[in-house]
């Protein structure tokens, strides 16, 4: 059986957010058993609080916004990425702004200051999502869609019509190992010519090559060029895995998606979770072989 974890003391990341260009300190605080991931918002009167899940999700444009009425937290994902791939179930994210700072763009300055303070089991055993159906989602030519798999599974598919990106496959068992060595420096990207437009909107008002791969019409605009040949498709999985977190448990299943974004993303975890006929939570032990044991450690 495997206990349910968080953090074994504060970590923190600063930087400013990649749509906002708000400054932003992010403190990673421990959290009890049973509490899952919250994002706090420290900086508004009574420190507003909102659960990483799927129906909490208010917008998916660009990036994932949590939130109610009154307040949001924009791009959680990278961030939640990293806790997605050392399988921490319980954490207060607090934030003294609107946005989880950008960093270099992947989700390694997170993974860092969580690796750096370390982990603890608590004294609660872990439920997953066991995927027991195949669940399916499309919408125009975009697919996503979950199977049954004893561990943690994402194969993405993306294709740019575009000289530097074109088709890229991507397919990886997750472990926090295999995050850290194949996923979690791939950087988020962006084409020029879609700046001004987002600008005007108030979007992208903090990006730059520090923190994101830019694009013109036919190259590749920063200098240090890439951190992987197919980094633009393990970048999606990145942002996959940090929008499978709004589970509320830990997905055990192969996620295969097709052209999908943080839009297909959420509505792919809004379908699971009113499936339930599809999925049951277990804890992972009893009744598993000593090799997905062995797969799963360190989960
Ligand atoms: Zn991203």
């Amino acid at each position: 059986m495997f206990l349910q974890k968080t953090i074994r003391k504060r970590a923190q990341v600063q930087g400013i957010g990649l749509h906002s260009g708000a400054p932003c300190i992010l403190t990673f605080v421990p959290a009890p058993a049973g509490a899952g991931v919250h994002f706090v918002r420290t900086d508004l009167p009574g420190r507003p609080s909102v659960r990483a899940h799927a129906f909490n999700v208010t917008a998916t444009g660009y990036a994932t916004t949590l939130g109610g009425p009154e307040f949001s937290v924009a791009t959680v994902e990278h961030c939640l990425s990293a806790l997605s791939a050392l399988r921490i179930d319980n954490l207060f994210v607090e934030l003294d702004g609107p946005e989880i700072p950008i960093t270099d763009g992947s989700a390694d300055q997170f993974l860092q200051a969580l690796l750096t303070v370390g982990m603890i089991e608590q004294d609660q055993p872990r439920k997953y999502c066991s995927i027991t159906r195949p669940i399916y989602f499309s919408e125009g030519d975009k697919q996503a869609y979950v199977l049954p798999y004893q561990g943690l599974r994402v194969s993405v598919t993306i294709d740019f019509p575009h000289p530097a990106i074109g088709k890229q496959k991507f397919d990886l068992d997750i472990n926090e190992q295999s995050f850290a060595r194949e996923i979690a420096r791939a950087r988020t990207f962006g084409f020029i010519k879609d700046v001004e437009e987002l600008q005007k909107r108030g979007l992208a008002m903090g990006g730059s090559l520090e923190n994101a791969i830019g694009l013109d019409e036919t190259h590749i605009l920063n200098p240090e060029g890439l951190r992987f040949a197919n980094e633009f498709v393990r970048h999606k999985a990145l942002d996959a895995l940090g929008d499978l977190v709004t589970l509320g448990l830990p997905l055990m299943g192969h996620v295969v998606l097709y052209k999908a974004g943080h839009d297909v993303m959420n509505k792919l975890v809004r379908k699971i979770l009113e499936s339930p006929d599809s999925y049951r939570e277990m804890d992972l032990g009893a009744g598993l072989s000593e090799s997905t044991k062995l797969r799963t450690d360190g989960w």
